[in-house]
């Protein structure tokens, strides 16, 4: 089949690369001059480096993304070193882990600020927790991640050192927004595969900046796969004939002709592109649900050294919703002879994108000094502010069961995308698992009868001679 892959995002490179190796003949379109979307590097010829446009971490259940790296042949540019440092205002550090002895304390409520009868409180409200998250009550899908927690009695102080920032980190939004039902999810995701892996979840990084991780690898299978990738071919609409795709039209006009289709593109994005689809009024209800949010990310280039002592650490009680700071010499093994690089990252951050980006990096340096007292003298070289004000999207209360599946009512139309409905919330790991579902639907496509093909294929033939013949070049894929 010749099958058109909508959106050069992680999950439609996936797309691609899987449903080139299952042998289908694919087109990337791409509305952008290059590949990537979100996980991207950004060149800076004035620090003559690559940050990325935001630091990207992995999470030991990550399988479809691991898959992808496979693919690309990039997974060995992946390191998990099994524990972050939680990082006090003045300099003092503690080790987080969900496994071993830190784990164990943790469970028992021993958490940085915690004291007293709040760490009793603590333990009995994480049992609690836990125990609605295995066996959730009907009503987590009506209240915020925040009222969850009143509701268990966490305490304010365990909320601060561990839970608000648990509930940022899974779900990308803040816990008086977000759903109780989609930190109770993934907490769930996750304590099932440290089961059936026996090992506690870890977090892990990138040791590359995220081209070479993700396009560059991609670059070279496309290559040897024969996978054709069209750079600023914005799609315009999904073409539909008698229930089957039959293939996209560009916003110039241009038709391509397709036996199957994935939309790829984020959720932001995909208004106008299915309107020929039955149903596309229901997938357009879910879009207006998932609102963007905001993640602020800076790239500091400074003349000496903070003295962090592990590759990520999280500032307690930082200025934002959730301040995490990265070391890029620990982490990429980079030369620090000529500055010190360090990436910070602000998420949720809805009242810093407003701010100019002198003023950004100056509340991102106050917030240095005042953790890492080696910063305190420490000047700034380069600074490059990243603002993502659709980095990830919300999932409020009530908003469970919306997000749609990657099977459509058309055949040989599949949607994937970190939005679609996945294990994970907004994630490189549901834009991976959302691609490996839609290439399983466009691959049971490909085996249905031959009558049904060929029944679509004659629907398409006359298709095309009506609304794909007036614009054909040598290179087009609808001359097939
Ligand atoms: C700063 C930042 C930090 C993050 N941190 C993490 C993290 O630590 N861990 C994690 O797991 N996830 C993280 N994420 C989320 C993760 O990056 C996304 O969930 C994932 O990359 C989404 O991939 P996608 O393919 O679904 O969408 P996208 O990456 O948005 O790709 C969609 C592509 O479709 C293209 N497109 C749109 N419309 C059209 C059209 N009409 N025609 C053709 N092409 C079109 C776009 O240009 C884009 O290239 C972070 C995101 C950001 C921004």
């Amino acid at each position: 089949m010749h099958c058109v892959v909508v959106g050069g995002g992680l999950a439609g490179l996936a797309s691609a690369v899987w449903l080139a190796e299952a042998g289908q003949q694919v087109t990337l379109l791409e509305r952008r001059g290059s590949l990537g979307g979100r996980t991207i590097a950004m060149p800076l010829t004035a620090v003559d480096d690559v940050p990325d446009n935001g630091q990207h971490v992995f999470a030991s259940g990550y399988e479809h993304l691991m898959r992808y790296l496979d693919s690309v042949g990039t997974r060995e540019h992946v390191a998990f070193p099994g524990h972050m440092t939680m990082r006090m205002p003045g300099g003092a550090t503690r080790e987080s882990s969900f496994g071993g002895l830190t784990g164990l304390r943790t469970a028992l409520g021993d958490l940085p600020g915690v004291t007293g009868l709040d760490r009793l409180r603590t333990a009995r409200a994480q049992a609690t927790l836990i125990r609605q998250a295995l066996r959730q009550p009907g009503w987590l899908d009506d209240i915020t991640a925040d009222e969850w927690f009143r509701r268990i009695g966490m305490p304010q102080s365990a909320r601060d050192a561990l839970w608000d920032g648990i509930v940022i980190g899974l779900t990308g939004d803040k816990p008086d927004i977000s759903s109780a039902k989609v930190p109770a999810d993934l907490l769930v995701t996750g304590i099932r595969r440290a089961r059936a892996t026996r090992t506690p979840v870890s977090i892990g990084y990138p040791t590359v900046d995220l081209d070479t991780l993700f396009i560059d690898g991609a670059q070279k299978a496309f290559a040897d796969l024969g996978v054709q990738v069209r750079h600023r071919a914005v799609v315009r609409s999904i073409d539909v004939a008698d229930d089957a795709v039959i293939g996209v039209t560009l916003a110039d006009g241009e038709r391509i002709a397709a036996d199957a289709v994935v939309c790829a593109v984020p959720v932001w994005n995909v208004r106008g592109l299915l309107d020929q689809v039955p149903g596309h009024e229901q997938i357009y209800a879910a879009v207006e649900q998932l609102t963007p949010v905001p993640i602020v990310s800076v790239n500091l280039y400074l003349d000496r050294s903070i003295g962090m002592t592990d590759w990520g650490e999280i500032l307690y009680g930082g200025e934002g919703v959730l301040e995490q700071v990265w070391d890029r010499q620990r982490m990429h093994g980079r030369d620090a002879s000529r500055n010190h690089f360090y990436s910070t990252t602000v998420s949720a951050a809805y009242e810093l994108t407003g701010k100019s980006n002198a003023e950004i990096t100056d509340i991102q340096m106050a917030m240095l000094r005042r953790y890492y007292p080696e910063a305190s003298h420490a000047e700034v070289v380069h600074s490059h502010v990243v603002r993502m004000p659709r980095s990830t999207f919300a999932q409020r209360p009530g908003t469970a069961g919306i997000r749609p599946d990657q099977r459509t009512a058309v055949r040989g139309l599949a949607l994937a995308g970190d939005w679609t409905r996945t294990d994970w919330t907004t994630t490189m790991e549901g834009a991976c698992q959302s691609a490996a579902r839609a290439v399983d639907v466009i691959l049971e496509h490909a085996k249905q009868p031959v009558r049904l093909r060929l029944r679509a294929q004659a629907t398409k033939s006359s298709q095309f001679v009506d609304r794909y013949s007036r614009k054909r070049g040598p290179t087009d894929s609808a001359t097939r």
